[in-house]
């Protein structure tokens, strides 16, 4: 029998899954209902060779060095630059704001609203787009407020259905008004894309003695959880006595009992064209206009820039229904969700060697450096 069962091949069960197994000798089950492993990080060559993330654009960075320590066992780095314009009317405008943008809006203006920013806030600070707002000057009032009308309020609204006063402000502080001339999306010290791609790094991290991997295959069709049955944790309808470790949607788990936990999910359409660009950058946000959030182009992301066609996704948000082939991406945190949530964790409370761990089974948005950390965190706990 196994000493653990892993839910989910992402990063937080492969993580996990190669810990137990290579610091405490644990024999492990991994299961995925997909018949893929790497969880939404899955990437793969299509068929013109183009390296696409299947789910969507993921990008590594960390300042986390035990992070970066830990996943350059399995993989070198290619030091992709990552850099996101907005297109605003056809103008394009470095994301996240800061001033390199300040100068491209506000021309002349810009050195004395720089100014202002930088005494008010601090060179090189990382402001919340709705602190901005709600300054008492008048001049960073209307920063704020063209930000936030030309950058936030579309792209938030197609992203989340909602405005960005209504969403979880950890959301939006995702992307502050940076005061700075750094055009990086991001500021971590650590930062890339593995160069063979994500996947070569679960499959290496999950060929290892003492574990099995099963893909297809469902936790529910393989599980029963009863916290007030005898035997709480069937395998196979078996008593089941060793670790779970469930990175799945927990909701899905009990059939939804109390309802659905609401997510939001993405449809991405991929095009395919022949000439050797299609934009100026690896992504473009469309922050004002068209139904899609933003568009990718993968060979930046690759590095495959010198081949002589190239492919898109767009990303087209909307809910969540748990219909056929919908995927839930983003927690859609708020009081009630939460509350709801809660509702499903007290049904595993009770069951000692149940852990819990991921965007899906915590309910929560995590980055891939912050769940590789955590699980690493949590399998040093695991007996
Ligand atoms: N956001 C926005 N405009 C942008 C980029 C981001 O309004 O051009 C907001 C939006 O609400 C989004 C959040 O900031 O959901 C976080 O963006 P991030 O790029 O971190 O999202 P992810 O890559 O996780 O989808």
């Amino acid at each position: 029998m196994y000493d653990s069962i892993v839910i989910g091949c992402g990063f937080a069960g492969a993580v996990t899954a190669r810990e137990l197994a290579e610091k405490k000798g644990q024999d492990v089950l991994i299961i995925d209902s997909r018949s893929h492993v790497g969880g939404n990080c899955y990437d793969r060559p299509d068929e013109y060779g183009i390296l696409i993330h299947q789910y969507g654009p993921h990008i590594f960075h960390t300042n986390i060095e035990r992070v970066y320590q830990y996943l350059s066992q399995f993989t070198e780095w290619y030091e992709y630059r990552h850099e996101v314009v907005g297109n605003v009317y056809g103008k394009e405008l470095p994301i996240p704001f800061n001033l390199n943008t300040l100068e491209i809006v506000y021309g002349d203006r810009a050195p004395h609203l720089e100014k202002l920013l930088i005494d008010n806030f601090g060179e090189g600070a990382r402001v919340p787009i709705l602190e901005l707002m709600n300054h008492e000057n008048d001049e960073l009032q209307e920063i704020a407020k063209y930000v936030y009308e030309n950058v936030f309020l579309k792209y938030t609204m197609k992203q989340w259905g909602k405005s960005p006063k209504e969403i979880d402000p950890a959301v939006s502080g995702r992307v502050p008004v940076l005061l700075s001339r750094d055009n990086r999306y991001f500021q971590d010290t650590y930062q890339g894309i593995p160069k063979d791609g994500f996947t070569p790094i679960f499959e290496k991290m999950l060929n290892y003695e003492g574990i099995e991997v099963r893909l297809n295959c469902e936790a529910k069709d393989v599980l029963t959880i009863d916290a007030d049955a005898e035997e709480q944790v069937l395998f196979e309808g078996q008593p089941f006595h060793g670790n779970i470790i469930f990175t799945g949607a927990l909701d899905e788990l009990f059939d939804c009992r109390f309802g659905r936990l609401p997510y939001r999910s993405l449809r991405f359409d991929f095009e395919h064209y022949n000439k050797p660009f299609y934009q100026s950058h690896g992504v473009v946000n469309y922050t004002v206009s068209e139904d899609f959030t933003r568009i990718t182009e993968f060979k930046y992301l690759s590095g495959q820039l010198d081949a002589p066609d190239t492919t898109i996704v767009k990303e087209y948000p909307l809910a969540y229904e748990g219909l056929d082939g919908q995927i839930p991406y983003y927690a859609i945190n708020n009081e009630d969700n939460d509350a709801l949530f809660e509702k499903y964790r007290k049904m595993v409370d009770k069951i000692p060697k149940f852990y819990l761990l991921g965007r899906l089974a915590e309910y929560k948005y995590y980055n891939i450096d912050a769940i590789v950390d955590r699980a690493l965190a949590l399998s040093q706990q695991i007996r």
